[in-house]
């Protein structure tokens, strides 16, 4: 799933590339992927885009004042193409869920646009055309950005959270911005067990995750600003040390990489770097033996 930074690398492509452009047209072909009616989405066409932002994992496009929001969920991408097909696409089957049309400046016809795709089977990609993004549901619940929040305000939010790291990382109503894999690096980063309870965390265990959280974020911003994320065929990661290398050595102590499944996710953890050697009990696994 797109996180922190590969929706603000999307964000920065936008602005680079989309920023000062007239939208044409919006073309949806998967009807299930609009969560929104009035305005609706062809309020967009003729109106010039003016700005691109990234609030927690959703995408922001602003176009004069009326907003398109987009949430990529697991397997979603925005996909810069030149040279669009005029015709629309046939709505239905295919990863594509919606087309938007940009003018050509004076200097470099033909059409630029992007295409916002999702593989596999289960859609969960959604796309809002709103007057504010708070009006976005997901949006007016989240808790302070990951890259925003500092040192204190994020020791209070630990320490008012029951519930084990994981989840408070990945809980966009508390922190936005980490999902799932940039949780499981920074808390190997951070050499803490992901079943650790938040709020009883030691100062120095605060202040590691915090560091933590900090440097991986912005390494991954990096590697991705430098590969151009939008011009990518969908997201690519690279420089992970624990997140989806169950069976792997792990890069700082050589120990195998583990995992805790559950029932639609996992997560990836280092015994020796993180819980003391012990390896953690697979819930999956427990209720089997129960
Ligand atoms: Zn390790």
């Amino acid at each position: 799933m797109p996180e922190l930074p590969e929706v603000e690398a999307l964000a920065a492509f936008l602005r680079e590339n989309a920023v000062g452009r007239v939208l044409t047209r919006a073309d949806l072909a998967a009807v299930q992927a609009i969560k929104t009616f009035d305005p609706p989405l062809s309020a967009l066409g003729g109106l010039e885009v003016t700005g691109a932002a990234r609030h927690g994992k959703f995408l922001d496009l602003d176009v004069s004042g009326l907003h398109l929001v987009v949430h990529l969920a697991r397997a979603g991408w925005l996909h810069w193409r030149t040279g669009l097909p005029p015709a629309p696409p046939k709505p239905g089957k295919g990863p594509l869920a919606l087309r938007v049309h940009l003018a050509p400046l004076d200097s470099d016809p033909p059409a630029p646009g992007f295409d916002l795709t999702e593989q596999g089977t289960r859609k969960g990609l959604a796309i809002y055309v709103v007057r504010s993004p708070a009006e976005v549901p997901g949006i007016g619940r989240l808790g302070p950005d990951a890259m925003a929040v500092d040192r204190e305000q994020f020791a209070a939010l630990l320490a008012g959270r029951s519930g084990q790291l994981k989840g408070a990382l990945t809980d966009q109503t508390l922190i936005a911005g980490v999902g799932n894999a940039y949780s499981d690096e920074i808390l190997h980063a951070a050499r803490l067990s992901p079943f650790k309870m938040a709020d009883k965390l030691t100062d120095d265990e605060v202040i590691r995750l915090y560091d933590a959280m900090r440097a991986e974020l912005t390494d991954a911003l990096d590697r991705q600003l430098g590969q151009q994320a939008a011009t990518m065929k969908g997201e690519k990661r690279s420089g992970l040390q624990v997140h989806a290398r169950t069976g792997l050595p792990c890069p700082v102590c050589g120990d195998t990489v583990r995992e805790v499944s559950f029932a639609d996710t996992s997560l990836q953890y280092c015994p020796t770097c993180q819980t003391g050697g012990k390896p953690l009990a697979d819930r999956r696994m427990s209720k089997l033996l129960r």
